[in-house]
């Protein structure tokens, strides 16, 4: 077991790595350092890289249901308050909705109106008067729209939540090396020899050799650190320093866009519910200091798989799709915003990108030792894409997993499975359509340029 005086590594500052920095701290550790390949939080690799995320507890299965009204708590108290903003959050689908849709949405409010928490707090939602009647700012047709509101719900901003938590875990005393040089994660290090090095572009391990108990990392500029416990937090690049992590987890993406709002619209949109269209998108009350309204497109993303099954976000040396989203994914927002804002709806996307998370099969994370290493080193993957809302306790399980010295929860353990080559877009309900891959995207992005010159 790790003492509280010995040095842990944390690869990653991150949502999961920073809530895992404080929780520790919190919990008496006093040796932590977290190595951060960007030059400052957030980094732009992070999942949470952008204005906002939301926070909502509504999960078809009641165990994640109650970790997230826990996180919600955590988001009322001082430290994380002024990220959060409770606007309440409305989920619909249209008339056009696919039955998965429909289904998810139905199981949800299932979920909700049996809590004794949210109960009082939802209202239905059928057809487009009883959505205006709610939300006087949505001016669209809202054809065939049916769902709930729940007021106990709505977003936080993530960038500065991020930002903030960082710049109170330097106040406490972690330390931060960052940088593509300094803070880049490299090599795990490990008793028995070298293993696991990223390839020089960024797209998978070199050499897969040496194991044992790990003692560290070697970061970009060749310098070694060392550690009694290294905690691995690196979101969707945690197969580039544990290869056998990909056996059960993908990297994926999603795109991002907004609408570059002015002072009066934005003020207009004031207040307005995170609202989740399901079998379109969703977006969130604008920001009032960029006076960006972000926009994000449902379905089941994009993996860049590589020869080995492995599914990585594309190195440095490959054109990074960064300045653009799928025009399915575009198609889906004009329509999103036809419905509901039509005033916008032909606008100019701008901010365009794609961001990566970790993704396992079913939804689970993975919050774990990894096997074969004395319990040096932890992994901690797997987001699904559900993983900022509990930012505020996430750090809380890593400890408890310290303190047991192993993972209770089955659900959560490290798996021996692969599930590489295997369709998942079927394998949760809230996945609606079917994965493909990056280079799909990229060949299909280069016709519709081509057609619009
Ligand atoms: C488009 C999109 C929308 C989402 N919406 C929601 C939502 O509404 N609600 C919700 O709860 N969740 C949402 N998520 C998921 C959420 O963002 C993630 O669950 C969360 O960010 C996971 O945290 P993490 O720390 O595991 O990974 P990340 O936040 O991605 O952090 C990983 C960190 O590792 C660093 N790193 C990577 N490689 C290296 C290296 N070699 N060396 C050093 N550092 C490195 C990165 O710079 C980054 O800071 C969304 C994700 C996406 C992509």
């Amino acid at each position: 077991m790790t003492r509280k005086e010995s040095p842990v590594l944390i690869l990653g500052g991150g949502a999961w790595g920073l809530s895992t920095a404080l929780h520790m701290l919190n919990a008496g550790y006093i040796d932590i350092t977290v190595i951060e390949r960007a030059e400052q939080i957030p980094s732009r690799y992070s999942a949470a890289w952008d204005l906002n995320k939301i926070v909502r507890a509504e999960y078809e299965d009641a165990f994640y249901t109650e970790l997230a009204l826990d996180a919600m708590e955590g988001w009322k108290t001082p430290l994380f308050g002024p990220y959060y903003h409770q606007t309440g959050y409305v989920v619909a689908a249209t008339g056009r909705a696919p039955r998965k849709a429909i289904d998810h949405l139905e199981k949800a409010l299932a979920s909700i109106s049996s809590h004794p928490t949210f109960a009082p707090e939802i209202r239905q939602l059928n057809g487009s008067k009883d959505f205006k009647d709610h939300t006087w700012q949505y001016s669209g047709p809202l054809t065939g729209f049916k769902g709930y509101f729940n007021r106990i719900a709505g977003y936080a901003h993530s960038a500065d939540a991020l930002k903030g938590i960082w710049e109170y875990c330097v106040s406490r005393g972690v330390k931060f090396i960052m940088g593509e040089s300094a803070g880049k994660a490299v090599e795990l290090l490990y008793a028995g020899g070298t293993a696991f090095a990223a390839s020089s572009t960024g797209t998978g391990p070199e050499k897969v050799t040496g194991k044992g108990r790990c003692i560290g990392v070697r970061t970009a500029d060749g310098k070694r650190h060392l550690s009694d416990l290294t905690i691995c937090a690196l979101g969707a690049y945690g197969a580039q320093l544990i290869p056998n992590l990909g056996n059960f987890i993908v990297a994926r993406c999603w795109s991002v866009a907004h609408v570059q709002l002015s002072e009066a619209e934005t003020d207009y949109l004031r207040g307005i519910p995170t609202t989740n269209v399901r079998d379109l998108g969703f977006f969130f009350e604008p920001d009032p200091k960029t006076r960006l309204f972000k926009l994000c497109p449902l379905g089941t993303g994009y993996t860049n798989t590589d020869g080995r099954g492995i599914s990585l976000p594309p190195g440095d040396r490959l054109p990074p799709p960064q300045d653009y989203i799928p025009f399915e994914d575009e198609q889906k927002l004009r329509q999103l915003l036809r419905e509901t804002f039509p005033w916008m709806a032909e606008r100019p996307f701008v901010d365009q990108k794609l961001c990566w998370f970790a993704d396992t099969a079913d939804s689970e994370y993975c919050i774990d030792f990894v096997p074969d290493t004395d319990k040096s080193l932890v992994v901690l993957s797997g987001d699904s894409g559900h993983g900022f809302k509990m930012m505020p306790s996430f750090g809380k399980w890593v400890v408890e997993l310290l303190d047991n010295d192993s993972q209770k929860l089955p659900r959560w353990q490290w798996r021996n499975t692969d599930s590489r080559g295997q369709d998942w877009s079927t394998s949760v309900s809230w996945r609606i359509g079917s994965s493909r891959e990056l280079h799909d995207l990229i060949e299909d992005n280069s016709r519709v340029i081509k057609a619009r010159l």
